[in-house]
């Protein structure tokens, strides 16, 4: 017994702390309360935010040119992008702004692909964007002549005319191969409950393009096409 007794009072909390714990409780209650409501608060949808995903990275570097990597590129006209969007008044937010990928760890190939490309989707979801850009860049040898091609999300609404505004602006770069703008079956579009485009930026394989597509002047032009495409429609679809 009297062993007993001593070891239900090592349990016994001293009178202080008897107080001082339910007060602890609700520190802890009361703060992870605040930081639910940040987060909620940090989801309140922005009119006409444009999600930005640079296409690829980490592990995954897209398509490769004479030691260009796509990812690489995606990412430097990603960067450009959200400064035109930005000096526009346009709200916006990117999947990535640096090299990393979104593929569940443990995954090989497709699954990898798979994982990293519903986190894209997930984020633009979370954000409640109003439209998705992918940015990409070409690479195939059937190609004889390079270009910027827009892809849109054919399900959603409106979208082959953002599809329009995007590309018309891209064919006023100089020296930029004219292609049309066209529905796209990418995962990535087939998938988004948002006016959503995949700008394929230019083609790797084309040596002057390659050049070209490698300098900060030419990518903010890419950039600023874009931009210029995708204000005009926000304009007209407040
Ligand atoms: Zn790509």
């Amino acid at each position: 017994m009297k062993r007993q007794r001593a070891f239900f009072h090592t349990l016994r909390l001293p009178r202080f702390r008897r107080i001082t714990l339910p007060l602890l409780l609700l520190l802890v209650f009361t703060a992870t309360s605040y930081s639910l409501v940040g987060r909620q608060t940090a989801t309140v949808p922005l009119p006409g935010l444009v999600m930005i995903d640079a296409g690829h990275g980490g592990y995954d570097p897209g398509v490769m040119s004479n030691g260009i990597l796509e990812k690489d590129i995606t990412l430097a006209i990603a960067k450009q992008l959200q400064a035109a969007l930005q000096a526009r008044g346009i709200p916006t937010a990117m999947t990535r702004d640096s090299d990393i990928d979104y593929a569940d760890s443990g995954t090989k190939g497709s699954s990898s692909k798979r994982s990293d490309l519903n986190k894209r989707l997930e984020l633009t979801e979370i954000q409640q964007a109003t439209v998705f850009v992918s940015l990409h860049i070409n690479n195939s040898t059937l190609a004889t002549r390079g270009g910027a091609e827009v892809f849109y999300s054919e399900q959603n609404e409106g979208t082959a005319e953002l599809a329009a505004a995007v590309q018309s602006e891209l064919h006023k770069i100089p020296q930029m191969s004219k292609r049309d703008a066209k529905p796209g079956k990418y995962y990535l579009l087939r998938n988004q409950e948002i006016p959503s485009l995949i700008v394929e930026c230019g083609y790797l394989n084309i040596a002057d393009e390659r050049a070209r597509l490698n300098t900060a002047d030419y990518q903010k032009k890419l950039a600023e096409a874009i931009a210029n495409g995708l204000d005009s429609w926000l304009q007209k679809n407040k």
